[in-house]
């Protein structure tokens, strides 16, 4: 089932978008002769984007122009040609473009790209030229541009960026677009975009009521409102009692930690620009946690460890800080601090790869749990050049971790060479409900901290010997989790879920009374009951009711009052009408547990 994985940058779609925003940068330079100035135009994961300098705001029907020009473009089939040139040659073929002059001074002294990403060494610097049109760059790009299909490109948006991300620089307008081998792909993806728009987790978090962020408490904070928070709640305590009865034992630690350490851990050294600037207390110097990790190593090494007392699993639902620039910050998918769902296990090499099924298993059957069914995994194997520990101490894990992806019967591929420098790890990614794939769970070795901290345990034979240890984090952040649940099911969370499961609608003010004991009976089954009892018309209160996504609506008048009956309704659109009482929470009970979805 395994197969390679191909990387993007490697992929017939990155020389396509590549190419298309090449070609987009010509046409938006016609548009405005003399005046465009450009800066830089990467493909993005599903398209490419082109930042410009521009003498006025762009409309949407500027886009459509510069579309209709990039298709003539396509069809005159030009050439790509790459050419390699000094710094001295390319200043002066960009003398007028200020940006490009900033992004080969950073080529020229090394540790930049020419999108200005930092990298490790010094490229040679080239150009590709097609039709009038030649940009700084390394390419890839396709042979010419009759080769892109004209029916296949989309521009989708324009934003505002500042040059570098970086907001005290000049803010650009930045053209979004799209582009792909058919034009049925294409649809597929708009469609998709469309649906994402309309399942937003920040749309849906406001209109349900579920979180929001405050200025006052600061970007990338989340703050979870009461139906946000029940539904947070329901999931937590569903994984933390599968955790239990998985063995895994529950334990906490502080939000923050000394420098010492964060300087034993290692992180000062290699994650220092992910985390926030220290506090002084009495004259030490603390960090708020990255991770959870150091923290139950300390846990792990407050008494000796024997060969009898492993395999340990510390879990943590454990709130990490890290630094995020405000432009990238997105709703709960990207934050400031977050809640991992996150676990080590320390075992001896002998249980380990039972360990890894053991591990494996339980990720799968946890976010099947949540209704995700389509996995990818992800292995990620030794890199040569980058690694912690002998080579030989990666192949054990690497075999286990590889043979339980066989086991687990999940389609996999093979990241080669792309593991961290610690140790082998799994990624799964699932498909959520329209297409789009997000990374969950993660199963990663350490070879580096059990050394750092001096990890041991005692043998049988007596002597100390390393414990193997490993991360897992299965839903990974809760906040972007909730994120995912939200859009994956647009709001309308499965019954077990839902923060209010039933609403009981009363038709007139008469039948209040026996709104209410209906609600109680509801409530004394553990069903999360509410009563509409305002003086609304009962339509609106339906509507009320659908709005808000809530699974069951029982709407009760005389003939329901006289005969104990509830006049059943479901979110869905479906109308089973008149149901007894005890029937309903048969059914409520049943799809409760069952976890349906519908
Ligand atoms: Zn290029
Ligand atoms: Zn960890």
């Amino acid at each position: 089932m395994s197969l390679p994985h191909e990387k993007y940058e490697e992929s017939e779609l990155y020389r396509i978008r590549h190419s298309v925003s090449h070609i987009m940068a010509q046409a938006v330079m016609e548009m405005f002769p003399g005046q465009a100035k450009i800066a830089i135009g990467p493909p993005i994961a599903e398209g490419f984007y082109y930042d410009f300098d521009l003498p006025r705001s762009l409309t949407p029907e500027d886009l459509e122009a510069i579309e209709r020009r990039m298709r003539e473009i396509i069809q005159g089939d030009f050439r790509f040609e790459r050419r390699a040139l000094s710094a001295a040659e390319a200043k002066a073929m960009y003398a007028d473009q200020p940006y490009k002059i900033e992004l080969i001074e950073g080529l020229e002294r090394g540790g930049t790209d020419e999108y200005g990403n930092e990298i490790a060494d010094k490229p040679e610097i080239s150009i590709y030229r097609h039709d009038t049109f030649t940009d700084l760059c390394r390419g890839p790009h396709v042979e010419h541009t009759g080769q892109l299909n004209p029916d296949a490109i989309k521009l989708t948006s324009i934003a505002g960026a500042y040059w570098r991300g970086d907001e005290t620089k000049p803010m650009l307008q930045r053209i979004y677009g799209t582009a792909w081998k058919t034009s049925e792909e294409l649809e597929q993806y708009l469609w998709q975009l469309e649906e994402a728009r309309k399942r937003d987790h920040r749309k849906l978090g406001r209109e349900l009521d579920l979180f929001s962020i405050s200025d006052e408490v600061g970007a990338g904070l989340i703050l979870w409102h009461p139906k946000g928070g029940m539904v947070r709640k329901i999931a937590e305590d569903f994984c933390r009692a599968e955790h239990e009865r998985g063995g895994y034992d529950f334990v906490y630690s502080p939000h923050i930690g000394r420098s010492n350490l964060w300087e034993t851990s290692g992180h000062l050294g290699w994650y220092r620009e992910n985390m926030y600037s220290p506090l002084d207390i009495e004259g030490q110097e603390y960090f708020l946690k990255p991770m959870n990790c150091p923290f139950h190593i300390q846990i792990y090494k407050t008494r000796t460890r024997s060969y009898r007392d492993l395999p340990l699993r510390f879990a943590e639902w454990g709130t990490v800080y890290r630094y995020e620039r405000s432009g990238v910050l997105h709703g709960l998918m990207r934050v400031r601090g977050f809640t991992q769902d996150d676990a080590h296990l320390f075992c001896r090499p002998d249980q380990m790869p039972e360990e890894i099924d053991r591990v494996l298993a339980f990720s799968l059957s946890i976010l099947r749990a949540f209704g995700f069914e389509d996995f990818q995994c992800y292995l990620s194997t030794r890199n040569p050049h980058k690694s912690a520990g002998a080579p030989e101490q990666w192949e054990a894990p690497t075999e286990a971790l590889r043979l339980a992806l066989e086991r687990a019967q999940v389609p996999y591929k093979v990241d080669e060479g792309e593991a961290t420098f610690y140790g082998p790890k799994i990624d799964i990614k699932i498909k959520d409900a329209i297409g789009r794939e997000w990374q969950l769970s993660t199963i990663q070795f350490d070879f580096n901290l059990p050394e750092r901290f001096d990890m041991t345990y005692v043998g049988e034979d007596g002597e100390e010997h390393r414990p193997y240890m490993v991360h897992r984090a299965l839903v990974g952040s809760m906040e972007r989790f909730m994120g995912v649940l939200i859009e994956h099911y647009a709001g309308a969370f499965p019954v077990w879920l839902a923060p209010v499961q039933a609403v009981v609608i009363p038709i007139a003010d008469r039948h209040n009374a026996y709104a209410e004991t209906v609600a109680a009976q509801l409530r004394e089954q553990g069903v999360r009951v509410e009563v509409d009892g305002r003086g609304d018309r009962m339509n609106a209160k339906i509507r009320d009711a659908q709005l808000r996504k809530v699974p069951y609506m029982l709407v009760v008048g005389d003939k329901e009052a006289e005969q104990g009956n509830v006049a059943l309704r479901l979110r869905n659109g479906d109308n089973p009408g008149p149901t007894p009482l005890a029937d309903f929470l048969t059914r409520a009970r049943q799809e409760i547990a069952s976890k349906a979805a519908w």
